[in-house]
């Protein structure tokens, strides 16, 4: 039986490679996710059935009774709140690591070697972390926290603290670990940690802190199948760890911030207050959609730009329709996408995906930035942040240095929003009072739709 357990570990490792490896790219994304569920699948189901931990009846039953949760989940949960689920998942990864460690921990029996002691102390600190790091997250997508950052005087000393303390408390126990009063401190330490070390980070750096914790949560699963002797939890959780650190970085680099800046800056707590405090009467030049197509009428090129409302009013579908429509009409038509855009890494790719909108006329940032300055249009789609000029100069700002698109080189931008409120970051944005700029008011779904109309007719 072990030869064959180790086989199928060995597959379904072979099974999580390639499937990463296939979501490197949005044509094969698919097969991706559909290769690394298989993997999953089998390296629960051989575990179960090596371990005998339970009988056939009962692994069937979760089976479905899994499946059940998981489809109402991914059927119910909108798009737009597929962030605030990943955290959940995320914090659950950890927190499972967490209770395997200890569990293993009552299951030790005479001397064991200090670095599985070690490695038990480990997979409960970094397990515990993301759980309660996860779950700030959460609440901090979810609206239930505020976004902005919360500090308090000396907490970057504290966290610092926190860590030494573990550090201490990690190596009494492999000292003495009949004593279990050490683990039990830095199981409560790490879930401080975990609250106190995510709580500054806000606004526009939450994609940083959702890649990170998907990280961490890949680490402890990784210390944990140390723990446990299971190689395709060491493997899987170590490919999970490498990844989330790979699309951290990504994400860093899209921000112009170091990791250390993110972390620990806490960038924007003073900037939010920017939000519509100043009392001045800016004005604005509203356009109504019949306005935009006589605009459109006479342009030769637009580009649009999708944001987070896109994806709230699901209006990509409408939206490629009207892209044809312009397209049928001479004008050349492509999209630009930032990579922070939306509420989670790749969401303006997989809502545009969709609508099936081809991959020839997605943008990224930097290779659609120059071209905006020959463009006669740049037509933002409920997108704020990552259009907000105030990245480039308003130093207290908590979108500072984050590179945006250019969209103000334009000849016209048009923008569709319901409103002149805020984005993600809480920061007012000058380029609606631009004299180029030309307000939408109104429901991305609704607007684009009234346009296609009036285009049709
Ligand atoms: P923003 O959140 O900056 O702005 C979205 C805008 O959409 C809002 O200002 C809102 O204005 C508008 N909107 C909302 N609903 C609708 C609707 N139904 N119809 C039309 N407009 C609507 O989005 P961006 O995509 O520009 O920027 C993303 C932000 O989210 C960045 O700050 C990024 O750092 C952050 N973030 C990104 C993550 C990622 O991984 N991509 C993860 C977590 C955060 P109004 O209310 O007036 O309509």
């Amino acid at each position: 039986m072990a030869t064959i357990t180790s086989l199928f570990y060995l597959l379904s490792a072979v099974l999580f490679i390639l499937g990463l490896k296939n979501l490197g790219s949005p044509k094969t994304a698919r097969r991706g996710n559909a290769l690394a569920m298989l993997a999953m699948l089998l390296a629960v189901i051989i575990t179960l059935l090596d371990q005998r931990i339970l009988d056939f009846t009962h692994i069937i039953l979760g089976l479905v009774v899994g499946s059940a949760i998981g489809v109402y989940a991914a059927k119910k949960v909108q798009m737009t709140a597929m962030p605030q689920m990943v955290a959940i998942f995320n914090g659950f990864g950890g927190g499972a690591s967490t209770l395997v460690a200890t569990s293993e921990y009552f299951q030790l029996s005479g001397a064991t070697e200090v670095n599985i002691l070690a490695t038990i102390a480990l997979s409960i600190l970094i397990g515990t972390v993301t759980f309660t790091g996860s779950f700030i997250a959460f609440a901090k997508l979810q609206g239930i926290m505020k976004g902005a950052p919360i500090t308090f005087p000396g907490q970057r000393a504290f966290n610092g603290l926190i860590i030494v303390a573990c550090i201490v408390l990690g190596v009494m126990f492999t000292r003495d670990p009949g004593n279990m009063t050490p683990l039990m401190v830095i199981l409560g330490l790490a879930a401080l940690l975990g609250v106190t070390s995510v709580i500054p980070i806000g606004g526009a750096d939450m994609p940083v802190v959702i890649s990170l914790l998907n990280s961490y949560s890949g680490l402890a699963a990784a210390a944990t199948g140390f723990v446990i002797s299971n190689n395709v939890l060491i493997i899987g959780g170590a490919l999970v760890g490498a990844s989330g650190l790979i699309l951290t970085k990504i994400m860093c680099v899209a921000m112009n911030r170091s990791l250390g800046n993110v972390l620990f800056a806490a960038v924007g707590s003073d900037g939010g207050a920017a939000s519509g405090g100043s009392g001045e009467q800016k004005q604005v030049t509203r356009y109504t959609a019949d306005d935009a197509v006589m605009m459109l009428d006479n342009a030769q090129s637009v580009i649009i730009v999708p944001g987070y409302g896109l994806a709230v009013a699901q209006a990509q579908h409408v939206l490629q329709e009207m892209a044809q429509l312009l397209e049928a009409n001479g004008l050349n038509v492509k999209y630009a996408i930032h990579p922070v855009a939306g509420r989670m890494p790749g969401h303006m790719n997989v809502l545009l995906a969709e609508a099936n909108v081809s991959y020839e006329q997605l943008y990224e940032m930097d290779a659609i930035n120059d071209d905006f300055q020959n463009t006669d249009i740049a037509l933002i789609i409920g997108a704020n942040d990552v259009v907000n000029p105030v990245a480039r100069n308003k130093k207290d700002s908590a979108l500072y240095g984050m590179p945006i698109l250019n969209v103000d080189q334009a000849r016209t931008v048009m923008i569709v929003k319901r409103s002149l409120s805020v984005g993600f970051a809480g920061e007012d944005n000058p380029l609606f009072y631009d004299d180029k700029t030309r307000m939408l008011f109104g429901d991305a779904k609704k607007m684009v739709t009234e346009i296609v109309q009036i285009l049709k007719s």
